[in-house]
């Protein structure tokens, strides 16, 4: 059975895509887009050799070799030019998910929607999109065992509305998230709210410097930031 974090990533891959699953680990997301008829065809992308043979075990236990492929390789280099249609990248941080997008530019052609699901970093992720003409256009945020996952899901197109105003909160918080104001997003930011606190406490035992005093600004910066996401 797939996790509520990868169920809910399937939700919006797009119905009849071609889906590349780039760090697909066990297969499991390609697995079942393609079990549930919302992918006729699919490729797990993977680039370590243990996650790839997992992800070839699994396709053949589900007797899915002929629609799932299951190749060896970095990032987005596993696929043809104008391949996918729809790309889902998850669990892994948003540095490594904009730079396997940044790297494989080329590969983008034929692709309507990305499904990225950053573990951190998520902002990372939305100024890559916003630099690179990619609108976002839903987010979600949920929480499963313990831990808090967003999903940016992205199509092709100049990102207007969402950023038009305090494009620096939109980035950190994302506009959708801000909007919807879910208790896991209030949650999420009140939890990093009090990281904050706590570093910059310790920061306050130990001497300052100049380095520790600009960090120190930029966490109080941030910690104001959150309290006017939360309306404190
Ligand atoms: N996508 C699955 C999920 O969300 O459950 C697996 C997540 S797992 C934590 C991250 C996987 O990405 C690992 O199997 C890792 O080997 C793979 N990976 C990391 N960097 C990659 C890259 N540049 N290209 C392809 N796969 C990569």
């Amino acid at each position: 059975k797939l996790s509520m974090r990868l169920e809910r990533v399937a939700t919006y891959i797009q119905q009849g895509s071609v889906l590349a699953d780039i760090g697909s680990d066990h297969a499991y997301l390609p697995c079942y887009a393609v079990q549930k008829g919302i992918s006729v065809k699919a490729i797990a992308g993977e680039v370590v050799e243990g996650p790839f043979q997992s992800a070839k075990k699994q396709v053949k236990l589900t007797e899915l070799e002929d629609p799932i492929d299951v190749r060896l390789g970095n990032g987005l280099d596993v696929l043809l030019p104008n391949e996918a249609t729809c790309i889902t990248i998850a669990g892994m941080g948003g540095l490594l998910i904009s730079s396997i997008l940044e790297n494989g530019k080329d590969k983008l052609g034929a692709v309507k929607r990305l499904v990225l699901q950053p573990n951190v970093g998520s902002n990372i992720v939305r100024k890559w999109l916003l630099e690179n003409d990619w609108e976002l256009v839903n987010e979600e945020i949920l929480e499963e065992d313990g831990k808090i996952y967003e999903i940016l899901i992205a199509e092709r197109g100049i990102p207007t509305k969402p950023y038009a105003n305090d494009a620096e909160s939109a980035l950190l918080f994302g506009p959708f998230l801000m909007a919807q104001r879910h208790e896991v997003f209030l949650k999420k930011w009140q939890l990093e709210k009090e990281h904050w606190q706590r570093i910059i406490q310790e920061m306050d035992v130990k001497s300052q410097n100049a380095a520790t005093s600009s960090k120190r600004q930029e966490l109080i910066n941030q910690i104001q930031q959150v309290e006017v996401v939360l309306g404190i």
